[in-house]
């Protein structure tokens, strides 16, 4: 079956998906958004351009419709789609709150019509390389894993600076970033989170933030991004009982992980001078004990997102988002912004 798509909020991301869900054999028909100007974009993508969403709905053989507009008309938009027999693929976050993912996940299971979201962040390089390298268990039991983006853009753009659209940080990459860490940890609860959102520069939403989500009989998982941050720390960093790994980039570019060696050479018997002082637990490893492993290459290409919608639609497989797995990470959200705002852990089981 082909997926004929539809585009709701033909901005940036709309955009994005126009010019990439074709590489997955999507047929790209139509936009709606309530901007004349990107409707002419739209066009010259040869498009036929909506200002008016029941005309959109009915455009000749759509039948799947992408949604990427700000954050607070997603539920709206979603329902609407759903009840004109569209599929639906909504954009990040799925909306503000576990209540309206709940109506939204409903009006998809009465009309039998597909409800996912677009996590495509689960496809990263960073992240597959990662999970590769942890679950093969080349740093042994894992205690902490820590996920940071930094930038240094500081101001925000449009409708991301206020909350009333579903602005700030954490609806923006905190979603990513919690959906990749609960998607590798799917059956271990969350029995913690504490959050702390701040705005570095003058602004309404947070705009730097640190998250510390505790797992049972799991590591601590730490999250932190930061626009206004002149200096970055790893994209992703990782102790284990086994060794230790470390990714600077999305790129993959540079990072590694290295195990201790056991050899008869003794790791810091005797104190030694350092610049730290006089130490023997920080002192300098002899080069002998331990082993340094480039990062493994890894395969992911983000078509698979698009491919696995249209085998859903030919009922061929099950949906790779799952609508309990985005439910999940807006739980998670929620008791982000009620630990940021009591200023205190709060205790769950998500
Ligand atoms: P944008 O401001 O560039 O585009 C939003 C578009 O929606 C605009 O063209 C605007 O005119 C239109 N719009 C606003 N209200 C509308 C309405 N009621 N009906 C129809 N159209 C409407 O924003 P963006 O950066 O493209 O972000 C859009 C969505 O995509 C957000 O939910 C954002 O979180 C998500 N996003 C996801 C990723 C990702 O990697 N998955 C990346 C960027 C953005």
């Amino acid at each position: 079956m082909k997926m004929k798509l539809g585009i709701i909020g033909y901005g940036g991301m709309g955009f994005w998906h126009g010019e990439n869900a074709p590489r997955a054999g999507v047929e790209v028909v139509a936009a709606y958004d309530v901007d004349p100007k990107r409707l002419e974009m739209a066009k010259e993508e040869g498009l036929t351009a909506y200002n008016h969403l029941e005309e959109f709905f009915k455009h000749e053989g759509m039948n799947f419709v992408l949604i990427a507009t700000p954050n607070d008309v997603h539920k709206e938009l979603t329902i609407s789609a759903l009840h004109a027999g569209m599929h639906v693929m909504v954009e990040k976050p799925a909306t503000m709150s576990v209540s309206d993912w709940d109506e939204m996940v409903a009006e998809s299971e009465k009309t039998g019509k597909i409800l996912t979201v677009h996590q495509n962040r689960r496809w990263d390089r960073d992240y597959k390389v990662m999970r590769k390298v942890v679950e093969e268990g080349n740093v042994g039991k894992v205690l902490s894993i820590e996920s940071r983006v930094f930038g240094t853009g500081g101001a925000f753009f449009g409708w991301r600076s206020f909350p009333e659209y579903g602005g700030g940080m954490i609806l923006d990459w905190g979603v990513h970033l919690f959906d990749q860490l609960l998607d590798m940890y799917p059956d271990t609860k969350v029995k913690s989170v504490y959050a702390k959102l701040m705005t570095v520069l003058d602004q309404k939403v947070d705009d730097y933030f640190k998250v510390t989500l505790t797992l049972e009989n799991g590591p601590l998982l730490h999250v932190e991004v930061g626009t206004f941050a002149f200096y970055k720390l790893p994209r992703w960093y990782v102790i284990g009982n086994g060794g230790t790994l470390q990714i600077d980039d999305f790129d993959c570019k540079t990072g590694g992980y290295t195990k201790p060696r056991y050899t008869d050479t003794p790791v810091a018997e005797v104190v030694v001078m350092t610049p730290a002082g006089p130490t023997r637990m920080m002192a300098p490893r002899p080069p002998e004990t331990k082993e340094d492993f480039e990062l493994p290459e890894v395969e992911t290409d983000w078509t698979e997102l698009y491919a696995n919608l249209v085998k859903v639609m030919e009922g061929e497989e099950e949906l790779l988002i799952k609508p309990y797995q985005v439910r999940r990470v807006l739980e998670i959200i929620e008791a982000v912004f009620q630990s940021a705002k009591e200023d205190r852990s709060i205790e769950v089981s998500i």
